[in-house]
């Protein structure tokens, strides 16, 4: 069986007996995958130290045909996410990690959906400073990946009807609908909440390339609070759970830790 060679971001490891692991990967040529890395953590392994949480590699891996976990061969490690003065920034590349394991089925690539995530790790990775940037970086991840399933929130019309979204100061968001809400539409709906009219304009400028939103002047602490709580929601009703790592985004939680 020939091994088939492909760039993969390491979005999850689990310990196998004493030094194996199996290693969840977003791989660009075959989507997600799981593999046995066998003898992963030995001394000079064929792995590289490359099989880190958020490391990007080439790795090479036997796939079964039917069933049951791939093989991992070889691991070359291209870049090592790395710590530096931001703990948001830390949270954030787990959360894409995170994000890139609930948004995708196994063995269903889409190299847009690979690209997005390693563009954001790469951001991530060894950020220090300012945390708007970091805030910036996962909404636009998140929306370009929710885009890329066909699940992007409609902004600037209304999810239902089609009709534009009337510019007032809040506008209607529906949970369940996929997005904005016209006021005829929005009657006796559940799950809609109220938006800052600012906070819907800020999402749609970050659901586009970062040419539009990169030097931007930061956004205000309360159009991120609000931004990060409606993605937080909808991603919830979308997957059917609040992912992990989530809580951990939220401007006011930066004193708070995992437990
Ligand atoms: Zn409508």
């Amino acid at each position: 069986m020939a091994a088939d060679k492909t760039p993969a971001i390491v979005i999850r490891t689990v310990p196998f007996g004493e030094t194996s692991s199996v290693v969840t990967l977003y791989t660009r040529e075959f989507g997600k995958l799981r593999a046995l890395a066998k003898g992963a953590w030995r001394p000079k392994s064929a792995f590289d130290g490359a099989l880190d949480l958020l490391s990007i590699c080439q790795v090479l891996v036997l796939r079964k045909v039917s069933g049951g976990l791939d093989l991992l061969t070889e691991a070359h490690l291209g870049s090592r996410f790395r710590v530096a003065g931001s703990l948001p920034a830390v949270y954030g590349g787990m959360y894409i990690a995170e994000l890139l394991d609930a948004l995708s089925a196994d063995a269903d690539p889409q190299q847009e959906m690979f690209d997005v995530a390693e563009t954001t790790i790469a951001a991530l990775s060894g950020h220090s400073g300012d945390e708007d940037v970091v805030r910036r970086l996962v909404i636009h991840a998140e929306l370009t990946m929710l885009r890329l399933i066909g699940q992007a929130p409609t902004l600037v019309h209304c999810a239902e009807c089609l009709a534009p979204t009337a510019q007032h100061s809040r506008v209607a968001f529906g949970m369940l609908d996929g997005g904005t809400l016209c006021a005829h539409c929005r009657q006796g709906r559940r799950g809609v909440v109220s938006v800052s009219a600012n906070t819907i304009a800020s999402m749609h400028l970050l659901s586009g390339p970062p040419a539009g939103w990169k030097d931007r002047a930061s956004f205000p602490a309360a159009i991120h609070g609000e931004l990060r709580a409606v993605m937080n929601t909808y991603l919830s009703h979308l997957v059917g759970r609040r992912l992990t790592v989530s809580r951990w985004l939220s401007p006011d939680s930066r004193t708070a830790r995992p437990s």
